[in-house]
């Protein structure tokens, strides 16, 4: 899977703390090492409403269709995706999980249906079905890119439940790509999210 950055809020934890100190009217105890010093009272307190003053865009291709339905259900975001009724999708690529790539008898059964999806679409295609339709016999494998929105306070939630044990490898993966862009840009919005290279899974550490 492939992640990139599109565009983060410049200078994104100096203008949560500009604005954060608003509540307080306290500009005047702007002073080195302040940014992080409020930030992570923010954190602490719960009052990360004002983290959503900042936000992020990511394209991420390569990634199964499964996995987008996913990070689809996160309501707080704003989503492009590439379209099943205008792009042909004859020659489609499709996402194998490693159990199956793994598992000879499994990865054998798993191509051959993938290439029973193209034929059946192809062959629809050629009865004359538009591509919305004939996108119905497409699998949860077949590759998608997406486009995703959101300010600090959701990626929080999100790298929270997605980036989790309980969560799927592929979302997790993602997940993980993204928090580490996320700490690059706004290293103290995110320092509370540890990630385990080896079990690549996050951790949150509660301060
Ligand atoms: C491990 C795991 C397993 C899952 N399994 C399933 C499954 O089997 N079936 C299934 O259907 N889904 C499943 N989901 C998806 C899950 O139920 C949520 O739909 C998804 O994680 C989006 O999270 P969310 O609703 O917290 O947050 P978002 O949609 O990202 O919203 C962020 C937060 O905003 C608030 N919010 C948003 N909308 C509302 C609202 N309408 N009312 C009140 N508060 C709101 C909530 O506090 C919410 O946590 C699973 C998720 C995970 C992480």
């Amino acid at each position: 899977v492939l992640v990139e950055l599109l565009s983060i809020t410049p200078d994104a934890e100096e203008l949560i703390e500009e604005i954060g100190r608003t509540a307080y009217l306290s500009w005047d105890k702007k002073s080195k090492g302040s940014t992080e010093r409020f930030i992570r009272m923010l954190v602490k307190k719960g009052h990360t409403s004002v983290l959503e003053h900042a936000k992020a865009t990511f394209r991420i291709r390569g990634g199964s269709r499964a996995f987008t339905h996913q990070l689809v259900r996160h309501r707080l975001c704003a989503f492009t995706q590439q379209s099943q009724r205008y792009v042909n999708e004859s020659n489609f690529n499709y996402i194998t999980p490693k159990s199956i790539e793994n598992n000879e008898a499994a990865n054998q059964i798993f191509k051959a249906f993938v290439h029973q999806c193209r034929h059946l679409y192809k062959t629809l295609q050629s009865l004359g079905i538009k591509n919305e339709d004939a996108r119905f016999v497409l699998p949860n494998a077949i590759e998608s890119v997406i486009v995703i929105t959101t300010n600090f306070r959701q990626w929080r939630h999100i790298i929270n439940l997605r980036g989790s044990k309980h969560a799927q490898w592929e979302i997790r993966n993602v997940t993980i790509a993204i928090l580490q862009m996320l700490k690059s840009n706004a290293p103290t919005c995110f320092e509370d999210f540890i990630i385990n290279e080896e079990e690549k899974v996050v951790r949150r550490i509660m301060k």
